[in-house]
């Protein structure tokens, strides 16, 4: 099978490295004569091609090594694994220098928070630093059900889950309470963590344009009749554009075709609504409007995981089945309660999640006034800068880092060649002094 190359390798035009790759995985790949009917006989053993069991011929990575290669040919500095030194907010520390810092996803400052801090090493006193076992053995301990029934109260609903991986919730999540007969209709946008658990389910999948309902309810139509279970997966905020649904309107049509709604808010959670509560908040939609709430822990809360959110028999269902969750690890006792101290500092500093959409719709202001272009962000705690190209945005990113300022790009097959961009995260604890300096910055670059 011939591999398809990412796009940065054509944009890169390293033809000749490309073409003599094709041709070496080309060789290591050509199948084995009648290798099943023959698997006992050494002649065929020895026909077996290098690339089926040498882990440096296996095609993807071949495909990295193209895009690494390339780059460092080309000059560009590896934008990737730079080592942070210490706690990352609106500034971080990378090889002894300070950087104004766009790349984390400590929206509201609560990792390095004090309260927080403290809580996780109360925790480690009290329960050492791991639990040592599943939940549902002996892994469990106070702390988990305390932050669980804090995010079920943020939602009104009857209960929450929490998991060790913000990935994994969605993977074990959907994998489990979806199967063949079932049809699960998801944003184009939508988390690899969610395609993953379609995949693992078994369900049909069908993607509907960004934020478009009314191609959703056009495919309901058409297709519900032909399932039983039919799941609908939204983002709260969208990772990669930081626009948003329309909510009401998918919970009418969640309603009318008789399917579940899921709603991924790992980057909605702190950062929309007066209190920060999230895309629930900021529609004033009840918790029970949506039938799985789910987020992460390793944002706005500060800790490492995920959750999902909503009526018991969900839960239940999940804390004795989902095998992420049943056969694996209890979280550990510290990211507990660091998410939870973060939850309970949540509801007490409302002004920094006031601060936080400030400077988010005051960064998008001035890039769109400098003539960047931002996409669809609605400025909410993401914002793009998108560039059209993934080796302009690496080179970009090089650039600002030169003068310290830490963004990352997202390159294909992260998003299409054509739309590779800079993706900022913005903090309640960024100044408008270094918002205006990074603008001023790019708009120069760019
Ligand atoms: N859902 C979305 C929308 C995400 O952006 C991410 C990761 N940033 C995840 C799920 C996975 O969360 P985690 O990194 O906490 O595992």
């Amino acid at each position: 099978m011939k591999p398809k190359l990412p796009g940065l390798a054509a944009g890169l035009k390293d033809k000749l490295i490309q073409q003599a790759l094709e041709r070496k995985l080309r060789q290591a790949a050509t199948p084995p004569q009648q290798a099943t009917s023959t698997a006992s006989n050494a002649g065929a053993r020895n026909a077996i091609p290098e690339a089926f069991y040498r882990f440096h011929l296996h095609p993807s990575y071949q495909q990295l090594r193209i895009l690494n290669d390339g780059a460092a040919r080309m000059g560009l500095q590896n934008p990737f694994f730079k080592l942070h030194e210490g706690a990352a907010s609106d500034t971080t520390r990378i090889d002894g220098s300070t950087y104004v810092n766009y790349s984390s996803y400590n929206y509201l400052g609560l990792s390095g928070d004090p309260f927080v801090t403290e809580a996780a090493k109360a925790a480690i006193d009290r329960y050492g630093t791991s639990v040592s076992a599943s939940r549902l053995v002996s892994g469990e301990r106070p702390i988990h059900r305390e932050l669980e029934l804090g995010i079920a109260q943020l939602y009104e609903v009857d209960d929450a889950i929490t998991f060790v991986s913000g990935h994994a919730t969605n993977v074990s999540t959907i994998g489990h309470l979806f199967g063949p007969r079932d049809l699960v209709l998801h944003d184009e946008l939508i988390h690899n963590s969610v395609l993953q658990g379609i995949q693992l389910s078994g369900a049909r999948r069908l993607p509907f344009p960004h934020n478009d309902w009314n191609a959703l309810d056009g495919l309901l139509t058409e297709h519900r009749h032909e399932f039983e279970r039919v799941l609908i997966v939204l983002e709260g905020i969208y990772s990669m554009d930081g626009d948003y649904p329309d909510l009401p309107r998918f919970v009418e049509i969640k309603r009318r075709h008789r399917c579940f709604l899921m709603v991924d808010e790992a980057h909605s959670l702190g950062v929309m609504g007066a209190r920060g509560h999230g895309i629930r908040e900021h529609f004033g939609l009840a918790g029970s409007e949506v039938d799985i709430w789910m987020g992460t822990l390793s944002k706005t809360l500060a800790g490492c995981g995920g959750y999902i959110a909503g009526e018991s028999a969900l839960v239940e269902h999940l804390k004795f089945l989902a095998p992420g969750f049943l056969y694996s690890v209890g979280m550990p006792p510290a990211v507990a309660a660091a998410s939870l101290a973060a939850l309970q500092r949540l509801q007490k500093v409302p002004e920094r999640v006031k601060d936080l959409q400030e400077r988010g719709r005051s960064f998008l202001k001035q890039a769109q006034e400098a003539g960047i272009n931002t996409g669809t962000s609605e400025g909410l705690a993401v914002v793009p800068a998108i560039v059209g190209s993934s080796l302009k945005a690496t080179r970009l990113s090089a650039q600002l880092f030169e003068h310290g300022i830490n963004v990352q790009p997202i390159l294909y097959p992260a998003v299409p060649e054509k739309s590779a961009r800079l993706r900022f995260f913005i903090s309640c604890t960024h100044t408008e002094a270094q918002i205006g300096q990074t603008i001023k910055t790019l708009a120069a670059l760019i």
